[in-house]
Parts: C-alpha cells; structure tokens; sequence
C-alpha cells in the first residue's frame, strides 16, 4: 500500500495482546521521537480501525535507547559485556554440551513466551525436543491460558479461546463477563459490548468495581462483586438458579450433554442465600443474573448469550473447576455451537492462542497433541525425521520447572524467550535465587529486561515489525506479521539462533530460518491435529489481507477440490470429545490457598493498566505510557486508608508469607474495603509478585495469583 508521501505501508497487527488489532506502519525514518513506523489502525472486525494508546505508541519500543543490538557475555568480573555472535554462540553451546553430557538432556530447560509467532512457538518446541532432547519446556502461557485451555479441553473437546467471532457478540441479549477488565486490557473491544449494554445485558463479575465494571452501570447490566477468590461460588449459585426455576435449555441438554446428573446434584448446595454467605454477592442479585442471562438464551426466544472468562477467575488454583463452572453455566443455557452464544476465555497474550497450539507446552506437541498419545508421537517425528522413540515425554510445568532449577537433579541451563520471569512468575524472590543457582542463563529480548540482566548470555531479537510471521488471534484466526522495515544491525532472529545453536550442537535435520518455510512444516505437523493448521499458508493468507485471515481449523483439502474455508464457529453439529457430547464436570468450591488470617488479615488482588503490557519490560520503555503510570501503586479504599492512617499518595507498607514492598496508596471507592489491588507491570523492590503465592491449580499448574492474604501498613509508622 502506497501513502499518501509515497511511502510503502505494510499490513500487520499490534504487537501487544490478543486483540491483535490491524496496523499499518509507514516508514519515517527520523520523523518522530524515538519511531522509525508511523502507526495508524486499519479497518479490521475485531479492532474496527481503532488501536488503544499502546497500539498507537507501539513503534516507540523499536528505536528504545535501551534496544539491545550485540549480544551481551558475563565476564570474568561479573559485568555483562559485548561479543560477537560467533563468541556468544560458541559460549552457549559449548556449555549446553558440557551440561548434558555431565547430567543428561533434562539439565537444560527452555523457557518460551505466548508472545512469540506460530513459527518461533513452533520451532521452539522442535528445538527442545530434538536439538536439546529436553522434556523440560514450558512457557509463561502457563500463567495466563492453563485453566481456561485444561477446562476447555476436557469439557468441550478442544480449546480455542473464542470458539467463535468476536463480532458475534453484537447480536447478543446478555454477556457475561467473569475477571476481564476489557475496557483497561482491549478498550476497542468494548465496541462490541455497545448494543449488549444499550440493552440492559452486561454482566460483569469482578470484586473491583473496574472500567469494565462501570460499563454495566446505570440500567446497562449487573455488577456483581464477589469476595476475591469465591467467584466459583457465585457460578456454583446461577446453575442452581436456572435448574431449580426450571430456567435452562432441557432439550439442548438432553441432545448434547452428559453428567447433569452429577451437576444437578452439586449445585443443588448452592442456594442464592447460602452462596451470599460465602461470596458476598446479595441473592437477590444472584437470581437477577440468572434471568438476565436465561431470558436471553435462544431456549426461551432471546436473541443469544455469552459466558465469557479472563484471567480474573482463572488465576486460582481453582482456575481448571471455575472455568469449568463457567461452561457448565454456558451448556446449562444451551449456548455452545448455537450461532449467537456460547462459551470463551478472553486470551491476553499477543499469541497466547497459537502459542499453545505448536508445542512449546510441556505436555503437548504441534496440532494441540498430547505428547503423550502415541500416534501424535509418530506423526510429529515424521515430519521431524526422527525416531519417535527418541522424542522426550512429558516436562514439568512452568511453577514447578522454576522450583526445580539449580537444584540436586534440576536444570542447570536455562534458555528463555519472549518471557520475563523475573517479574511475570509468582514469589518473584525464589524464583531470582532459581535463576541465580543456574550454570548457565540465556536470555533472548529486545530490551535488557529483569531476567536479562541476571542471565549469563543475552541474544538480542527482533521484534514485531521487523519480522515475517503469524499470530493467532483470541478468536482462533491466524493473522500474517509483516515486516516494515530492517531490524538494527547486529540483531538476529530466533529462527536463526537455533538453526545456529542446532548446528553446533550437532544435530541434524532441517532448521530453516525463513518463517514461510516455518509455517510450512508447522502446517504439516499440525494436520490431524486438534488446531489444524494444513490449509494454510503464507502465501494464502498474503492473498487478500482480511478475507482471507483464517480460523482454524483449516484442513489442506486434495489439488482439485477447493481450499478448507476455515472454521470461525465450532461445535455447530457436534463436539469433538469421545462422545461428541460436552462434558458438565462438576465441581466445589475451596476457597483461595492462602487465606485470610490475623497476620495477614486483607484480601491482595493483582491485575492490570491500560497504558502497560504484561511485565512492562516494553511499555515501561516508552514515554507516553510511562509518564502517564510511572510506577506500581495500591488500591486501597478510602474506609481502609482512614483505619490505617493512609493518605492518598503516602507509602503504604504490604506484606505476605513471601516478601515486602513499599509502594504509594491509591484511595478509591471502587474496591471493597477488604482488599487491596496492585498492578503487575514492575520489577524491583515495588513488584507486586515479591507477595504473590506459587500454589498452583493441580489439574492446569496456573499459579494463583489472583488472590492471597496480606498485611498493610502505613509506610511511616515503620
Ligand atoms: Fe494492541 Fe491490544 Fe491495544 Fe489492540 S487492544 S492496540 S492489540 S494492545
């Protein structure tokens, strides 16, 4: 595409979450402070031409004064210091050898990113397993689409974040929205929610009264606002609602369902008063959501329902069983496979959807295959030419991969991407001395984040628009990056730092580094596979850049029949479990694993800001976003600060089991008086996850991040 001063535009997609809204960058060299893209939003459905300020600001992180453009070695006195590629590789694999030969394939990890393309994600996973022979891999999507992936899984068949297209949600009577915070996470989603909230329809749970929440104000819907971590209680109650009231869809029910039994008998303990007791959350309030949504469920003529999930409820250790009471609800109402309804977690990451496809999980290989599954095995080492008897099992998950690191039979190596552990992991301060009890830590980044600085070797990468690729998006699209312009000199891919590392390591076999080839050979393995990717290509998706984003799956079909159109809903006939029915997996409630206690007598709940993404080591980089939310805070309200003798803007003292920080209140009326709410976004001595638990969900290893118990104190009475 030609501009408007005869500059190239390129067609690609935001760098930051799972929206992934359509851009397009034009090169001004100079033009603008610390950008060498001009950003604009392109008309797209998901994003409808809009990007919010960190989309608009996106191009800032490429010129960063801190880009890191050589790698960086430890040297002898402990400073990282410049070296040339060859010196920085030769390093790493020499010690990768050494290391295994000593203590075999297991001691040396891989840690990726659910920011990476298909193809990193992709390559990543055959990296590990055939070049490295590890079944240690895991990935940070562990902290952020386990519970919703595991619950999917096994209730539904498969897990595509929205099984169906965003837009659907326009047309809907009532949506339901459990911990997402989309007005703050993806504002131009919220476009979607208009004609929902122009009709009375939005439900929003969440204990803080947050932007998202504010939407379903003023006759708009319902702002339901649990105790943190009983938000599977006030799912629990709405079941017993809509069966008691005979409210739910018996013949949907009947026809593609199995265990009601079991869930009729469960929820049966959850009446809207003895759930109040528990959540907090009025009865009466119970039973208006209950009819909202049912009134709106096409069983009883309404024009279609949504119950949607975000990292709010599925950042427990009960995430697996709340997402599960989340579908429960959702098949109760008969909503999955109709047009117009259904069941879908809100992945954040940029590819948290196909970064979970391509086996950069601990217990999955490409196609959404379990590592486990013997014919999954061989079709995979098919198309990696190796024995199927040669390729690891199952790994640890990423809680327990960072326990294990440096310890007697742990990883001694550790090779990270697209992740920055020190601030993103849970009980930050174990895992910096993990990290720090390793031979080795190689870190690949475009900027030296927290993880960087501690490791042993950083590769500087390219990013997002400088790079051919794929993202798939929350809707299971899959999106082409394209390249706007040269990376700095001295910066790599990583599809080239592994085909170097393979080499060197003496592996054989095919390591291309060019992401269309990637693609292709990911397409191979993924076909047959729960997210099939065959039909694709880059070139089809080069052909025409909307129509043609695809969702999978996308079989490749025979030369003389026509191309697989894609799949934008799922489940329209049947679901893709042994059965072809959906699962209801009934569930209890436990309650949060570090709860409340004299010491430690306040609920602490983390989360997220407009202006930062994730761990913050990109937006914190760039001024706009910076300037406008320089540092962590806490929430606390105003009846709290008052008990503690907080002012707004005065230090205020929190500390768990776990560590300390200092950090400056915020007094607010939008969170109860019980809690306190920090953001995410920063390292040091103010981030937030020095306090946060590692107990995990047994069943998905999501950490619990969402709620534990904690003290304030006013800073100055120290
Ligand atoms: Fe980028 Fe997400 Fe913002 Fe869209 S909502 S501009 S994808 S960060």
């Amino acid at each position: 595409m030609t501009g408007p001063d005869g500059a190239t535009s390129t067609s690609t997609h935001c760098p930051y979450c799972a929206l992934q809204c359509a851009q397009s960058l034009t090169p001004v060299p100079g033009a603008r402070e610390g950008a060498s893209v001009a950003v604009e939003g392109r008309a797209f459905p998901t994003n409808r031409g809009g990007l919010c300020q960190k989309g608009w600001t996106s191009a800032a992180v490429l010129e960063s004064p801190d880009r890191l453009t050589a790698p960086l070695v430890r040297s002898l006195g402990g400073r990282l210091v410049e070296a040339s590629w060859d010196e920085a590789l030769d390093l790493v694999a020499a010690q990768l050898l050494r290391i295994r030969a000593e203590d075999g394939p297991d001691a040396v990890a891989v840690f990726g990113g659910g920011g990476l393309t298909n193809e990193k994600a992709y390559q990543l996973g055959k990296f590990a397993r055939v070049a490295l022979g590890t079944a240690n891999i895991d990935y940070n999507g562990r902290f952020c689409m386990s519970s919703a992936a595991a619950a999917a899984n096994r209730s539904l068949g498969v897990d595509r974040g929205l099984p169906f297209p965003l837009t659907d949600l326009t047309q809907a009577g009532a949506v339901l929205l459990l911990g997402s915070n989309l007005a703050e996470t993806m504002p131009p989603s919220v476009a979607h929610l208009a004609d929902v909230r122009s009709r009375g329809g939005l439900v929003v749970v969440d204990p803080r009264r947050s932007a998202t929440a504010d939407l379903a104000a003023d006759g708009q819907g319902l702002h339901l606002q649990p105790l943190p971590g009983t938000d599977l209680v006030v799912l629990l109650a709405l079941v017993h609602v809509l069966l008691t009231e005979q409210l739910d869809d018996t013949a949907y029910l009947r026809q593609r369902t199995e265990g009601l039994e079991e869930l009729r008998r469960r929820s049966a303990l959850w009446w809207p008063e003895r759930a109040e007791q528990v959540c907090g959350v009025p009865a009466d309030d119970l039973r208006a959501a209950a009819r909202l949504l049912a009134a709106a469920s096409p069983v009883h003529g309404g024009r279609g329902a949504f119950v949607l999930t975000g990292r709010g409820v599925e950042q427990s250790r009960q995430g697996t069983a709340t997402v599960s009471a989340a579908i429960n609800l959702a098949l109760v109402l008969g909503l999955p496979g109709r047009v117009g309804g259904g069941y879908g977690a809100i992945t954040g990451q940029g590819n948290g959807q196909g970064g979970r496809e391509h086996g950069q999980k601990s217990d999955q290989l490409p196609g959404y295959r379990m590592i486990d599954d013997p014919a999954a095995r061989e079709h995979v080492a098919r198309v990696w030419g190796v024995d199927p008897a040669s390729l690891p099992g199952k790994g640890k998950p990423a809680v327990e991969l960072l326990r294990s690191l440096g310890t007697d039979g742990g990883p001694r190596a550790l090779l990270v991407h697209g992740s920055n552990l020190r601030v993103s992991a849970p009980d930050g301060q174990r895992v910096a001395e993990r990290l720090d009890a390793l031979d080795l830590l190689v870190v690949c980044d475009v900027v030296p984040s927290e993880t960087a600085l501690l490791a042993d070797v950083v590769l500087p990468v390219t990013q997002w628009a400088e790079e051919e690729g794929t993202m798939t998006s929350l809707e299971g699209r899959i999106l082409r990056r394209r390249k706007a312009i040269e990376p700095p000199v001295g910066v790599r891919s990583e599809l080239w730092i592994w085909s170097e590392l393979a080499r060197r390591l003496g592996t054989a076999g095919s390591w291309d580094t060019d992401p269309s080839l990637v693609f292709d050979e990911l397409a191979r393995a993924s076909e047959g596979g729960r997210a099939d990717y065959s039909g694709v290509s880059h070139a089809r998706l080069d052909r025409d850049d909307e129509s043609s984003a695809v969702w999978w799956p996308c079989p490749a079909t025979p030369a003389d029949e026509p191309e697989h159109p894609g799949t934008p809903r799922l489940f329209t006939d049947t679901f893709p479990t042994a059965t072809g029915r959906a699962r209801m997996v009934a569930v209890d409630h436990l309650g949060p694993a570090d709860d409340l206690r004299p010491e430690a007598p306040l609920y602490l709940v983390t989360g997220r800001v407009l202006q930062h993404y994730q761990s913050g080591a990109q937006t914190r980089r760039v001024d706009a976003l910076a300037s406008a939310v320089p540092g962590p805070y806490a929430e606390l309200h105003p009846l709290l600060a008052a008990r503690l003798g907080v002012r707004d803007g005065e230090k205020v003292r929190l500390a768990t089991a776990r560590g300390a920080v200092a950090v400056p209140a915020r007094l607010t009326d939008t969170i109860r008086p019980d809690t306190v709410f920090m953001p995410f976004h920063w390292g040091g001595a103010g981030s937030v996850n020095r306090l946060t638990t590692d107990a995990t969900d047994p069943v998905s290893g999501m950490p619990e991040f969402k709620v534990c118990a904690v003290d304030v104190t006013a800073a100055s009475a120290m």
